[in-house]
């Protein structure tokens, strides 16, 4: 960030209107050095519409599509994307049709398309990959691949699919490794990218033989170092064309999941009813996204997970891997619901854990007991849920525990009303009502926004006026948002305004796609079926964030300790709020290093061993703070998160972070983040772990040092092997 502005608005004045109308009267500052911004398109289509409350959703994606449509970021990020179709499709919306023309007449056909640093490499890529699967024969792909101009495709091993030699398990020697978050990077010796389950033996045999430890990933959406590492092998469950690059048009590519055409570790099989017509199992393939999973739930209207991830755009091995989880007090992790995990064990033989102990620990091994292959589910029957988002005042969606908690600039007129304690008490009544009962239960704060956005809701077994949500064109309109939001944060007019300004535009492109999307008074019901309500926002990864999140378990309230007190709830959004405030008034630039959203979902405990949500058997508080990448090289949100941290950490009770999120460089109560969870978070669980990994051992045929030498890496030998 380099501001041309010296000023900066005072924290009184940090809100939404006011940052809005200073970006009016002086984003022109900025025209001179960054010409091709269309700044004429961002005031008349995005800022005035919202500051005039006349919300439109495709108004101001649109608007923001033309604000920089004339710049290189956007104008390479269109280029990059392959499909024509879809081009045109942006083209047409940005020139005025709607979501619905654009998508009514042609559909969506999108192949697939690429981000400007992956391009060269996938094509590399895609070309080694025809050399050793297609074109030539075995042997000679063979001494091709030996060629010593190729670094990738140097010194190959030839590991089969199969029992018989013909198909080799794609595999490229020392591609660079990132996540998406771009927090872990290394350079693995061999990434595999097997299909079969004997494919991916022959990689635990291959690895034995040569000594080298074998971590996998799906679509490497985790944040911490539970990846691979250098000089070691890496197994990779999605194709790398697809995880290094964004966009990634998965959920927008037409066509329904296919299990004839489903290769083995991607397979959806339902097997035995559980609780006649009420709970059934389902065996998965480790490589099964959860886009592949909404589709076949959908498809089949029978059967569905009853909580996940928001995100489509991950693997069912990379959700249970870390132990992920959705929203509603009545639910657990994903890893609970899980019955068989299936695993190549150490010695590159395939096992079975179903008992119902073992599980406690095979689910949920973040990669340490063996490589899954498949893992049954028990779902639930299908239901719909009925939707009935709202935007709200920031002080009566989540109320304060005292009316002053609420920083000047987020006041609305009842506050200094007389009726403003009864307004209170009655928010904080509907407020827990939600906590307590709903189905689902989620709440974000925007940074600066007067509202948030409440998404809590129940399920009926009534079909009746079920619709698709999000339809074809809000889909579109979403993945849109996100592609763009994706653009704007590499443009450098983006990168010099200053950070609120930046969170004011994102949260303006947030907010747009969130319904209500016409009015923000407007309370529209929507019902669906269960799994599109669980994954009512579709793009989201396009546009890369930085991420901590950390479970506190609800304490018992005093008056009946059989009832979760979510007193703690509002005290933990509210002292990130007031934390984002006072910040501001240390600075010279209110920065904000929170640029995206402070997110809440309520829900249950967990009996995962090594779940941040075990033992809270009132339930759980999933809070999180999300910002730009930019606000990390602004050198603002280490020392912003770890204030957090220190404030969630002080309530009492075993509060603990997410392992798949941000973590490691934090302190926890001062002590060093890895320190804190193996001698306090998990002081218990971790031997508990430890030991219940060993009696699998023993009944499989392998010891626990076994285990630390073949799958386990830098991270988890400190935290569980030492
Ligand atoms: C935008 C966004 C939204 C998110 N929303 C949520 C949310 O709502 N709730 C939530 O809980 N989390 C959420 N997350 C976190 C996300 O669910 C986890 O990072 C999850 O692990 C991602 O799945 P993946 O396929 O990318 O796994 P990866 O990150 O690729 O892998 C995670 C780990 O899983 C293990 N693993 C993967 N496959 C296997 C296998 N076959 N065998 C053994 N081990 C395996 C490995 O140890 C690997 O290191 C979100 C992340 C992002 C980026």
């Amino acid at each position: 960030m380099g501001s041309v502005s010296q000023t900066s608005l005072p924290s009184a004045l940090l809100e939404r209107n006011h940052i809005l109308k200073e970006i009016l009267d002086r984003v022109d500052d900025y025209a001179d050095t960054y010409n091709l911004v269309d700044y004429s398109s961002l005031k008349q289509e995005v800022l005035k519409p919202v500051l005039a409350e006349t919300f439109n959703p495709e108004t101001q994606i649109r608007g923001f599509l033309k604000t920089f449509r004339h710049t290189l970021a956007y104008k390479a990020a269109l280029a990059n994307i392959d499909s024509q179709q879809l081009k045109d499709q942006i083209d047409a919306f940005a020139a005025g049709k709607s979501a619905k023309e654009v998508v009514g007449t042609k559909g969506f056909d999108v192949s697939s398309h690429r981000s400007p640093p992956v391009h060269h490499h996938f094509s590399l890529l895609a070309e080694l990959r025809k050399l050793l699967l297609g074109v030539l024969e075995l042997k000679e792909a063979v001494e091709d691949v030996l060629h010593p101009q190729h670094k990738h495709v140097k010194d190959l091993p030839v590991v089969f699919e199969g029992t018989s030699d013909d198909h080799v398990v794609e595999c490229y020697s020392e591609v660079p490794f990132a996540n998406w978050g771009m927090t872990v990077q290394n350079e693995p010796r061999f990434t595999f990218l097997p299909t079969t389950v004997r494919g991916v033996q022959n990689i635990v045999h291959f690895a034995i033989k040569h000594n080298y430890r074998v971590r996998c990933a799906g679509y490497r959406h985790s944040w911490s170092s539970i990846f691979s590492q250098d000089n070691e092998i890496f197994i990779s469950f999605v194709n790398l064309h697809t995880v290094t690059t964004l966009p990634d048009p998965m959920s927008i590519v037409p066509g329904e999941y296919d299990p004839a055409k489903a290769p083995e570790l991607k397979t959806i099989e339902l097997k035995e009813e559980t609780v006649p017509g009420k709970k059934r199992l389902c065996r998965l393939g480790a490589a099964v996204t959860n886009e592949d999973f909404r589709r076949w739930s959908v498809a089949g209207k029978a059967w569905t997970f009853p909580a996940d991830v928001i995100l489509v755009e991950v693997t069912i091995g990379g959700v249970n891997g870390p132990i992920c989880h959705g929203a509603g007090i009545s639910h657990k992790t994903l890893s609970d619901y899980v019955r068989r995990i299936e695993y190549v064990d150490c010695n590159g033989k395939l096992q079975i854990v179903d008992d119902a102990k073992q599980i406690k620990a095979a689910a949920g091994a973040f990669g340490l007991l063996g490589i899954v292959t498949h893992i049954t589910f028990e779902l639930d029957a299908m239901t719909y849920a009925v939707m009935k988002p709202l935007k709200e005042d920031v002080g009566l969606g989540v109320p304060p525990l005292k009316k002053s908690d609420i920083p000047v600039a987020l006041r609305s007129d009842w506050y200094d009303a007389p009726d403003a304690a009864q307004r209170i008490a009655t928010a904080t009544a509907e407020f827990e009502k939600r906590a307590a009962n709903d189905y689902y239960s989620e709440w974000f704060w925007f940074t600066y926004q007067l509202r948030i956005w409440t998404n809590t809701f129940n399920c009926t077994n009534d079909a009746t006026g079920a619709v698709n949500y999000p339809d074809d064109a809000n889909v579109l309109l979403q993945w849109v948002q996100g592609w763009i939001g994706g653009v704007i944060t590499a443009v450098p007019l983006f990168n010099a305004i200053p950070g609120y300004w930046q969170a004011q535009l994102i949260a303006s492109l947030g907010m747009a796609a969130l319904p209500p999307t016409f009015g923000e008074n407007k309370n529209p019901t929507m019902k669906t079926l269960l799994p599109d309500a669980l994954h009512f926002r579709r793009g989201v990864q396009n546009m890369r964030v930085r991420d901590l999140e950390l479970q506190i378990p609800l304490p018992p309230r005093k008056d009946d300790p059989s009832k979760p007190d979510f007193s703690i709830v509002q005290r933990a959004w509210w002292d990130v709020i007031n934390l984002v405030y006072q910040d501001a008034d240390t600075g010279s630039d209110p920065s904000s290093a929170m640029r995206i959203a402070l997110e809440m979902r309520i829900m249950g405990g967990s009996d995962m061993l090594m779940a941040p949500q075990k033992g809270n058997d009132l339930g759980t508080v999933s809070i999180e703070v999300l910002t730009l990448p930019d606000a990390v090289s602004d050198d603002e949100w280490q020392g912003f998160a770890q204030k957090v941290v220190d404030l969630w950490m002080s309530y009492g009770g075993n509060v603990r972070p997410h392992w798949a999120k941000e973590w490691e460089q934090f302190t926890f109560k001062g002590v060093e983040a890895r320190k804190y969870m193996k001698t306090i978070a998990y002081k218990d669980q971790i031997p508990e772990f430890r030991d219940t990994l060993g009696e699998i051992g023993r009944q499989h045929g392998w010891t626990l040092d076994q285990l630390k030498s073949r799958y386990s890496n830098e991270l988890w030998d400190k935290i569980v092997f030492e």
